[in-house]
């Protein structure tokens, strides 16, 4: 496993329930070394979200309905931020697929980390990420930029013909759903809280939405059902949006999952993919625990189970 981070993610948003300190607690706990990514270009980033959004994200002329649906303040060092996070995305999907081993742009502090970087990485775990809010035209939901859509764009550049998206964040991967709707290259999974936000969620390949207060058997059985559908799909990368949401202290999500639930969650989707032999690229996507430190070892579990994976 590799870890792909960079302290660039931090950005001042004001008080706000979207804890962005939280991916510095999480490297901080778990320790390095992290691969340091390139934030994406505007032409990447083009690869999903149109030219008037792009510009208007560029240049500051958002209007108060744009921040009012991305609810963000926009500022300079908000979307610096943002394009660092999805570049983190390209760079962890680069690297599980075996483009970019020991890449002269990863920050090599060490021979045993250069050791590291040059041996052959499977599972990539991005301290950030899994920004499925967005959609081509317009952020939403404290997302700028589709991270993953733009990563899955880059790849399909490269050939890359068969991608999926787990998406097991409390919230519908709307932006996601959208942005693939009639693309059948790309096998779109959200298993979400039905009654919750966004108010529209356009198809995905593959929805589940579940009930409130759902809890950790129905969820894992459910999971169970959902996720060798996607493998049928014969994707040659996954990508996995391990939301801390879910989880039963959340302040924004209502399906009640424990702690052990979400781990057990992590070890069925990983263990399955990588069974199946298949790259992952695993985000974080939300977290908004009462305690950040809930949030912080959510996502921390996460990465240990990654680190026990083949
Ligand atoms: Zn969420």
């Amino acid at each position: 496993m590799l870890l792909v981070y960079s302290s660039r993610y931090r950005v001042d948003i004001g008080p706000h329930v979207f804890p962005t300190q939280k991916y510095d607690l999480i490297a901080a706990r778990v320790g390095g070394p992290f691969v340091e990514p390139s934030p994406a270009t505007w032409d990447e980033l083009a690869l999903v979200h149109t030219p008037e959004y792009l510009s208007k994200m560029r240049d500051g002329s958002m209007t108060d309905d744009d921040i009012a649906q991305l609810e963000l303040p926009w500022s300079r060092e908000m979307v610096d931020a943002f394009r660092w996070m999805t570049g983190g995305t390209i760079q962890a999907a680069r690297i599980a697929c075996g483009w970019e081993l020991g890449s002269q742009k990863s920050e090599v502090r060490s021979t045993s980390d250069f050791k590291l970087l040059t041996s052959d990485f499977r599972v990539v775990v991005h301290i950030g990420g899994g920004l499925h809010h967005a959609f081509p035209s317009h952020g939403e939901g404290f997302c700028p930029f589709n991270d993953v859509a733009v990563a899955a764009r880059v790849l399909q550049q490269g050939g890359v013909e068969r991608i999926a998206v787990v998406d097991l964040d409390v919230h519908h991967g709307n932006g996601t759903a959208f942005i693939f709707e009639s693309d059948p290259r790309v096998f779109t999974f959200s298993m979400h809280q039905q009654h919750n936000y966004p108010m529209w969620k356009p198809r995905s390949s593959l929805d589940i939405g579940l009930p409130d207060g759902t809890g950790d058997e129905t969820f894992i059985r459910e999971l169970e059902r959902g996720l060798p559908k996607v493998l049928a799909h014969r994707p040659q990368c996954v990508f996995y949006l391990a939301g801390a949401d879910p989880y039963e202290d959340d302040q924004l999500g209502g399906l009640r999952l424990t702690r052990e639930g979400l781990r057990r969650r992590d070890r069925f989707v990983i263990d399955t993919v990588r069974s199946a032999d298949v790259p992952l690229v695993i985000v974080l996507a939300g977290g908004y625990a009462r305690r950040v430190d809930d949030t912080v070892a959510i996502h921390a579990a996460t990465i240990d189970e990654a680190s026990r994976s083949r």
